[in-house]
């Protein structure tokens, strides 16, 4: 078979390697060990996998390629955290960011290349979606973390959020099967608890998401609870209003049970009124919530600066007053581009 007509191994599910192994006169528990060895022990050539016999690799050599990322370049910042630039197969790159604090290591993962969506104030926006990740890129980049983290911080990697490049529920399918991989003990055996999965605000793959009960984490970034404003922050919010959100989120916890959490960034003369804390709180209260109050990283775009203290602060009152729970989140790794909404493949042209 010419090589460009092989097959990515790593595309097949386990049942589709055990069947391989039937179709093939060998046994299908053969696919089980193939599948330990692409997803438990992370070997990326067939030579490695030495429990199988020369002619079972030369076989799987002969039918399949293993498509595997590249660290290409990593960037640490003096608060600790590492950026990642991790080349694709096909040389595309994206990034990933590994994020040190006292107790934990949190895993920031891509699930496109670029993004589809039009945040205005997103690095990443500014790049066109040119590609979604397959189920393996999105798992490598986390093994990957996962040996950094032990590596650097002597410890696993402990949490893992989908606040990278892209939209992951525009990538449903595939962010589906790397978390049952990253979940699975074939795999690497982390508990969907560790796992928070952030979206712009799509309803219907919210609804969906509540259908398949996920039991991961859900964080929405809200930035407005005024439709205006927001469509104008959000462009893409026009096609999907605050109206329909509010019901995905409402069937997402009578679901779930889950409470939602709200990223929110503030920013001066925008949405720092207090008609803007009054809609949030309004907003909060439809249905259990938390909220994250996030630090704003600029993209050098001066109409969004980073609101005054005494204005977050203001939220923070306002939030607490009606007991729903807040938390301000400080920006990390900002002096290397590796903060949220800062990553655009700067590596790339470097
Ligand atoms: N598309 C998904 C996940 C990627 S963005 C989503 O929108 O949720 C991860 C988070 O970073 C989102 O909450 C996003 O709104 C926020 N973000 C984007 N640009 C930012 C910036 N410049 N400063 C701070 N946060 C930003």
């Amino acid at each position: 078979m010419k090589p460009e007509t092989k097959k990515d191994i790593r595309s097949l599910s386990l049942e589709d390697l055990r069947l391989f192994f039937t179709e093939n006169h060998d046994q299908a528990f053969r696919g089980n060990q193939v599948y330990q060895w692409l997803w438990q022990k992370g070997i990326h050539n067939f030579e490695g996998m030495t429990n199988l016999s020369k002619s079972t690799r030369s076989l799987l050599e002969t039918h399949f390629v293993i498509n595997h990322i590249d660290i290409d370049q990593q960037q640490k910042s003096n608060d600790g955290t590492i950026k990642n630039a991790v080349k694709l197969h096909d040389n595309l790159v994206v990034e990933s960011v590994l994020i040190p604090t006292a107790t934990r290591t949190t895993a920031c993962v891509s699930s496109q290349v670029g993004c589809s969506l039009d945040c205005k104030f997103c690095a990443t926006a500014k790049i066109k979606r040119m590609r979604n990740l397959n189920a393996d890129e999105i798992y490598d980049q986390v093994v990957a973390m996962d040996q950094q983290s032990r590596l650097y911080f002597d410890r696993p990697l402990s949490n893992i959020v989908f606040m990278g490049m892209g939209e992951p529920l525009m990538n449903y399918k595939n962010l589906i099967n790397a978390i049952d991989k990253i979940t699975q003990s074939e795999g690497l055996g982390m508990s969907p608890s560790r796992i928070t999965v952030s979206t712009s605000g799509i309803p219907k793959m919210m609804m969906k998401m509540a259908d398949d009960q996920v039991r991961f984490g859900l964080a929405v970034s809200l930035h407005s609870a005024r439709q205006e404003l927001r469509q104008q922050l959000m462009p893409f919010a026009e096609k999907f209003p605050l109206n329909d959100l509010v019901d995905a989120i409402k069937y997402w916890h009578e679901k779930t049970a889950k409470p939602v959490t709200y990223e929110y960034v503030v920013w001066k003369g925008i949405n720092d009124g207090d008609e803007d804390i009054n809609a949030l709180v309004d907003f909060c209260k439809i249905s259990p919530c938390k909220v994250n109050l996030i630090e704003y990283n600029p993209i050098g775009d001066d109409q969004f600066l980073q609101a005054d203290k005494d204005r977050i602060q203001a939220y923070e009152s306002a939030l607490e007053a009606e007991r729903i729970t807040v938390t301000v989140r400080r920006s990390r790794g900002k002096d290397i581009d590796a903060a949220c909404g800062q990553l655009a493949n700067k590596a790339e042209g470097e």
